[in-house]
Parts: structure tokens; C-alpha cells; sequence
């Protein structure tokens, strides 16, 4: 009995090699400067800010190089898998305009790529032949330690400040002998597949980060698991190395909290003899909490999900810039030199990344995405807020359709001029920021105004509108006719004027044209009078400011 018999028993219907897949997944055909990233989520459900910026840094490295961004479904944590996530994680993509050159899409039968399958349940064979090949080289074993007995080596590590794990003394099946091993599966125990470390946890070896430079580790000797009893597929480490190696990936980008594994991923790719890909791990994002500076979290902070945006209504391009500008300390200087660029020609460089952590600040957000929002015409205004509304605000979207020229008018207020009104910060704001021009909202009504008292309003607008009010008015004849309606009812139309002697007048122009505006609108903050007046148009300003006095 050798560790080929034990490999066979364990691994009966493998009959494919290493050197068989090396044939069917051979180095990609691509320039030497072209790099092959992936973004491999696990199907948890949700999208993390901490998934979305790696992506897109995957994202910029391949579409700059000429390369091949993929994605690879990471579910070989059934017990974690959330349904229709990866259909999530497409639609996160689809709305960002991000497509990957391969991938699969169960759901949709679909799948692109010469180097799949993409989602590694369906890759259980592959993973199953490279742990034969090392439990018949007798450099991974089957080990039957119960969840119970691994439980008290923990609880016994914690109490005597050991290093937690299975190695040394603690890897009590490490040396098992084969006949044992093979009794004991015959007899039907439990067992998950550990590499058989050949580290020395007192040796240290270099390994290059592109982000954090050179960095020193302990060699592993830690006896990790490599393939689960539960499901025979393998866990994370060993995944990673047989598909990044497959996959022909070149940059691996992934969170930092990854950076603790390399020297397990060191030893695995060197008991292969394969070439490790590069490596870019990203530094914690964070975010102001008060005083404070923390890591985000998807826990407290409604931000941390990619969701979040979508559901708020931001333009996809803000969302991007203001990732892209914790991404690269130099990205906002490049944007200026490149109003109109795409953000997939900026060149990333890991080493302009901070590795202490990247700070996402959601005023800035805000923002660019204010400033987005003040350059798109009225069209694009239109278009994407009635596609936001389709999906979360179906009555809004029924009105926008029945008012189009209309409300395209209300997004054009103070938009075509050198330095455009900056309203909106995303879609979901533009009805809380526009209800009172649609008379279907108008309704039920609170007015304030303030000191000046019921019977004077009432006054003011009904001479405004029997006397001074015109429809077709320019801005300049409206503001002539309002200043002379404040002379007949003792108004003063020149604030200097006015407070010089505050007590000469009734009030001044601005108490006559917040009253307009309050009767109009409910609210005295609004873009530019006139123009709100003018959209509103004869009947809705008759109706609007009768409503005082005719009871
Ligand atoms: N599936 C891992 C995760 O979602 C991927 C990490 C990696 O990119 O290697 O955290």
C-alpha cells in the first residue's frame, strides 16, 4: 500500500492530470503587457464597497493593458450561498457598464470564455485531481480529526498562547501510516484533506506587494485544510491557487485582509512549482465617523452596500469618480487634465495607493455627483430620472410621463449659464426637490409666512394677480411690474433704501415676492421666482393663488 492506493481510494473516478488541464487551459494567447484580472465574489447576497473597488481596479488594469477581466464565482461555501447573487452581482455590473470578457450566467444558459467553467462548484473535478496528484505524492493527507477534538486543540492553543492551528504535535494524522488511513475510510470516518506543510514557521521568506512593497513572512507550517469533508470542494487557499493558476491570471486584486494567508498561498503554489501572479491587496476602506476615522462597515453603515446607490438614485459616473479618487492619490489631477476622458485611460498604479487606508468620504460623493448632475441637459436629466422612478417610484414615473416638456422645463431652471444650479444630488432628490410643480402633489398643504399676517397676504396676492401678474412677461417687465405693485401697497423695492429706514415701509420687495412665492410653491427657498412662474403657467398660478381668497 502506497499514497498512489490511498489517492485512488479517495479519489476513484479522477482520471484527468495536472499535465491534462495544463493542455486544456494553456497560457493565454495575449501581448506581454496585457494582464488577466479577475473579480471573484462569493454569492453572499449583497455587493460591499470593498467588493466594488477591487473590481474596478481590476477592471482599469485589464481594459488599459489590452487584457481580460473575468468573473469567477466563488461558491464552494454552500452553507453561505445566497440565491440569485451572482444574478446580483450582474446587475451591479450591467448598471456600472462594466462587462467582463468572460463568465458564466447559469441562469441565463450563457457562458464566454475558453478557460471555464466560471463558478467553481462546477469545477469540483479540476480541484479533485490537483489534491489527488498531492495526497499520491504524500503531500496532502486525509485527516480525521472531529470538530469536537479540534475544539479542545483550539480552547488548549488560546490557554497556553500557542499559535492556533493544526501543526507540529497537534497534526496528529499527518504521519498515520497508510494502512491506517485507508481502514479507517474504508470504515466509513470522516475526514478532510490537509497539505502536508513542509514549512519552517522559523524561516522567513520575501514576497512583493504591489501595493505595500516588499514584505517579509514566516514560511507557513500550518496543515491547512484543502478539501472539505462536507462537500469534497476545496476551501478558499487551495481554490485560489488552482484557478488563478488555470485561469492564467497575472494580477490578483483582493482586500487586505487577505495579506495574513500568503505564506499559505506561498507554500501551495511552490509545492506546485507554479509561478505566483502578482499581487495588489487594497488597503481597508474608512470612513469619518464624527472625530473618528473606522473601518466601514456594512453593519452600520447603509453606504457600505453597492445597493445603497442604486436605491438613492446617484449617476453610475459619480459613484465611479469618487471610487476612482480614493483609488489613486493622483486621480482627481489626471481628471482635470482629462474632463473628457474615459476613467478606464487612466493609468492605475498600485504604488500611488495608500496602504494604510483608503478614506471614502460621501461629501465628496455628493459632490461630484452634484456637480454630474448640473452638466447633463434637460433630456439626460429627464431620462434618468424616469428610468430611476420606473424601478423605485412608479407613481413619479407616471407623472413625469404625462409632464415631460414640463418637468424638462423645471430641470432647465438655471442650468444653461456659465455656472448651472447644482439641485440635485441624486434622482430620488428631484421629486422631494420639484413635488410642488405638479399639481398632483400640491395638495393638503402647509403655508408659512412667518410675521406677515393672513389678511396682507391675501391682499398682495390678489392685487398680484388681478393687476401685475402677465403671463407672457419677460423676466425684466415681471421684475418692473413687481417693484411698481410694491410702491401702490408701500412696499420699498431698494433694499438700501429699505434698511436705511425699515420703518418708513411695510415691509420690502423680498416679503411681496416670498409671499408670491410661499402661496406658490409652500416653500421660501426655490430656484429663481420668475422661472417657476412662468412654468407653472395661467392656470395653475390662477388656481394656486385663488385659493386664498376664494373660498
Ligand atoms: N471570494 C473571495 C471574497 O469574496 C475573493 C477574494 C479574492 O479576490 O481572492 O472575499
Amino acid at each position: 500500500m502506497n499514497n498512489k492506493d490511498l489517492a485512488n481510494l479517495i479519489f476513484p473516478n479522477i482520471n484527468k492530470t495536472i499535465e491534462d488541464y495544463e493542455k486544456m487551459y494553456p497560457e493565454r494567447n495575449l501581448p506581454p503587457e496585457a494582464k488577466v484580472t479577475r473579480f471573484a465574489p462569493s454569492p453572499t447576497g449583497f455587493m460591499h464597497i470593498g467588493h466594488f473597488m477591487p473590481m474596478l481596479i481590476d477592471y482599469l488594469l485589464a481594459k488599459k493593458s489590452g487584457g481580460i477581466f473575468y468573473l469567477r464565482n466563488e461558491d464552494t461555501d454552500g452553507t453561505r450561498e445566497v440565491k440569485g447573487s451572482i444574478e446580483y452581482i450582474r446587475s451591479v455590473l450591467e448598471y456600472y457598464e462594466i462587462t467582463p470578457d468572460e463568465y458564466e450566467y447559469r441562469d441565463l444558459n450563457e457562458t464566454k470564455g475558453n478557460y471555464g467553467p466560471y463558478i467553481q462548484s462546477e469545477r469540483k473535478e479540476i480541484y479533485q485531481a490537483f489534491i489527488k496528484y498531492l495526497v499520491s505524492e504524500g503531500k496532502a493527507y486525509p485527516c480525521f480529526l472531529t470538530q469536537e477534538e479540534m475544539d479542545i486543540i483550539r480552547k488548549e492553543q488560546a490557554r497556553d498562547k500557542r499559535r492556533i492551528g493544526i501543526y507540529g504535535r497537534y497534526a496528529k494524522y499527518r504521519d498515520l501510516p497508510i494502512e491506517e488511513a485507508i481502514n479507517k475510510i474504508k470504515n466509513g470516518e470522516k475526514y478532510t484533506i490537509r497539505l502536508k506543510s513542509r514549512g519552517d514557521f522559523n524561516h522567513k521568506f520575501k514576497f512583493n506587494d504591489l501595493v505595500n512593497g516588499e514584505m517579509e513572512f514566516p514560511e507557513n507550517d500550518l496543515d491547512i485544510p484543502i478539501m472539505k469533508s462536507s462537500n469534497g470542494l476545496p476551501t478558499y487557499h487551495f481554490a485560489h491557487v488552482v484557478d488563478d493558476h488555470l485561469m492564467r491570471t497575472t494580477h490578483v486584486v483582493r482586500g487586505a485582509e487577505w495579506v495574513s494567508s500568503i505564506p499559505i498561498h506561498y507554500e501551495l503554489f511552490k509545492t506546485f512549482g507554479f509561478i505566483m501572479p502578482k499581487y495588489v491587496h487594497i488597503p481597508l476602506i474608512l470612513k469619518k465617523d464624527g472625530e473618528k476615522i473606522r473601518k466601514i462597515s456594512k453593519r452600520l453603515d447603509p453606504e457600505a452596500k453597492m445597493s445603497y446607490y442604486e436605491e438613492k438614485g446617484y449617476p453610475t459616473t459619480a459613484v465611479i469618480e469618487a471610487v476612482m479618487t480614493i483609488i489613486n492619490s493622483n486621480y482627481e489631477a489626471w481628471r482635470e487634465g482629462h474632463s473628457t476622458s474615459s476613467y478606464t485611460e487612466f493609468e492605475f498604479s498600485p504604488k500611488k495607493m495608500s496602504s494604510s487606508g483608503a478614506l471614502f468620504d460621501l461629501d465628496k460623493l455628493d459632490n461630484i455627483s452634484k456637480n454630474y448632475i448640473s452638466h447633463l441637459t434637460k433630456e439626460e436629466v429627464y431620462e434618468k430620472v424616469l428610468t430611476w422612478s420606473k424601478k423605485y417610484d412608479q407613481e413619479f414615473a407616471n407623472i413625469l410621463e404625462k409632464y415631460k416638456d414640463y418637468s424638462m422645463a423645471i430641470y432647465n431652471i438655471e442650468r444653461e449659464q456659465k455656472k448651472p444650479r447644482k439641485d440635485y444630488t441624486y434622482y430620488s432628490e428631484i421629486k422631494e426637490k420639484t413635488w410642488y410643480m405638479y399639481d398632483e402633489y400640491f395638495k393638503d398643504l402647509e403655508y408659512d409666512f412667518g410675521e406677515i399676517d393672513l389678511e396682507e397676504v391675501k391682499k398682495v396676492l390678489k392685487i398680484y394677480l388681478d393687476k401685475y401678474y402677465n403671463e407672457n412677461d419677460d423676466q425684466n417687465t415681471w421684475f418692473e411690474r413687481i417693484k411698481e405693485m410694491c410702491k401702490e401697497l408701500g412696499y420699498e423695492s431698494n433694499m438700501k433704501v429699505y434698511k436705511e429706514n425699515p420703518q418708513n415701509f411695510k415691509g420690502s420687495i423680498v416679503d411681496v415676492t416670498n409671499i408670491i412665492r410661499i402661496a406658490l410653491t409652500t416653500l421660501s427657498n426655490t430656484p429663481n421666482l420668475y422661472d417657476i412662474i412662468k412654468i407653472l403657467g395661467n392656470d395653475r398660478i390662477t388656481k394656486r393663488i385663488e385659493k386664498f381668497y376664494i373660498k
